[in-house]
């Protein structure tokens, strides 16, 4: 189904996502009072940022005013921003915040290349069983924890958290309150506007010690460190039920570990084409969510080609995602409409590209892969890796660096 295009601003935004997908929502659709969607938005937050005091800084949650991190996630999420131009405005700053940021990149690239390789697999644990209590919680995020209520509200307001809260989340969820994990990891999709299977997936593993075998406890000390306020204005503050460490896990054992953590059989099929592939001349560049940005290969290589855009229905209605999120991407179509001649659609990818000769970038997920065989694009672009996968161990963050320098 063709839809008007979106208009520009958020408050247009919204009314587009109300009129057109309100139906696929989980909540009343309304923008993010943190973000914009869209280049022009994305081209700001990198030609302002300032990486002086982010090593240090870079894990401050309260007051706001204290925080580093630079807040690219949602546009690098969209690739608005790809990881190698991230790399690149890091150039000049002072040498440890670079280094740590470049760090934090490559932990983006390290869950893009793990997702690519093992798709769906990401979804159970990778190589522990997740640590869990001797005795589960009623509520895994209760209200009455004023650091558990704060950020739980700034999630579902903001749609976006710092990495520090992210991970006393997702402990408190499962190694303090022995919830199942991959629910909680759904909580943090439907909201966050960088959410990515990829890059949560392997957060949630990483703090619940799925991925590592080392689990990330969560207590009273970080939040005293990170945001003194919170357990002063909290009424539990004299009864904190996470005021001690958390005990450790009684043994779970370990789940069967994929023999592709190991290694890649096929790292040419798991990165993509090196080159374009062409097959024929299109007529219009399909763009994915997972490349929105005006550096599209597909998109720069053909810049008189309009453009089109699918809301996946049965996708949009299985997520159930808040509206920000699809306010996010109504902003970033208007944005690009400015410059481009952008169709938008909705309904299933396959149908709504039925005929259409089209040229698109590949994508690192296991949904594109699907989608593209099931459309047969003329032209397919390569994915702008920071690095090529490889065929390497990937078992552990550090495992897969090391393959990457010992290929360098
Ligand atoms: C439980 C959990 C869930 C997470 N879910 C997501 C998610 O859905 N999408 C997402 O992009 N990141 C996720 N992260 C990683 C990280 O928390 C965010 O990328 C970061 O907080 C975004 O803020 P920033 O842009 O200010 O980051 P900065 O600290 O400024 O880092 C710069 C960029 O590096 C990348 N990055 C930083 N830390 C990580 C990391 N640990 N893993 C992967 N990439 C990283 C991001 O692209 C980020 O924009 C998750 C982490 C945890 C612990």
């Amino acid at each position: 189904m063709l839809l008007p295009t979106p208009a520009t601003g958020p408050d247009a935004a919204v009314e587009w996502v109300r009129t057109h997908l309100g139906d696929l929502c989980c909540d009343e659709p309304a923008a993010s009072p943190a973000f914009r969607g869209g280049q022009q938005a994305a081209d700001t937050a990198l030609a302002t940022l300032d990486l002086a005091g982010y090593a240090a800084r870079r894990n401050e949650v309260l007051p706001r005013s204290r925080r580093g991190a630079t807040r690219l996630s949602p546009f690098i999420r969209y690739g608005l921003i790809d990881l190698p131009t991230a790399w690149a405005a890091a150039s000049g700053a002072p040498p440890r915040d670079r280094t740590k940021f470049r760090d934090e990149l490559q932990w983006q690239e390290y869950a893009r290349h793990l997702y690519a390789r093992l798709g769906h697999r990401m979804a159970t644990a990778l190589r522990a069983a997740p640590a869990r209590p001797a005795r589960s919680w009623d509520e895994p995020w209760p209200a009455t924890m004023n650091c558990v209520a704060t950020t739980v509200e700034e999630l579902e307001t903001d749609g976006w958290l710092v990495n520090q809260t992210r991970m006393w989340m997702s402990s408190q969820w499962t190694v303090r309150a022995g919830a199942e994990w991959t629910a909680g990891e759904d909580r943090f999709f439907t909201h966050l506007l960088d959410g990515s299977r990829a890059a949560n997936r392997l957060g949630w593993q990483w703090t619940i010690g799925a991925g590592t075998g080392k689990p990330y406890g969560f207590s009273r000390w970080q939040v005293q460190k990170r945001a003194p306020q919170l357990c002063q204005d909290c009424a539990l503050s004299d009864d904190c039920p996470i005021q001690d460490w958390p005990d450790d896990p009684p043994p779970g054992g370990s789940p069967p570990g994929s023999p592709l953590l190991r290694g890649d059989p096929d790292p040419e099929a798991t990165g993509g084409p090196r080159e374009p592939q062409r097959h024929g001349e299109p007529g219009a560049v399909w763009l994915t969510a997972e490349s929105l940005g005006d550096a599209d290969p597909a998109l720069s290589a053909h810049p008189g080609l309009p453009v089109v855009f699918v809301f996946d229905e049965p996708l949009l209605a299985r997520l159930n995602l808040a509206g920000k999120r699809l306010v996010f991407l109504a902003e970033t179509l208007a944005d690009l409409a400015r410059r481009r001649d952008v169709e938008v659609r909705r309904g299933r990818v396959r149908e709504e590209l039925a005929g259409r000769a089209v040229a698109v970038t590949h994508a690192p997920v296991p949904g594109f892969r699907t989608r593209s065989a099931a459309v047969g694009p003329v032209e397919v672009h390569p994915w702008p890796w920071l690095h090529r996968p490889h065929a390497g161990p990937a078992g552990s963050y550090s495992a897969w660096r090391n393959a990457l320098r010992a290929r360098a």
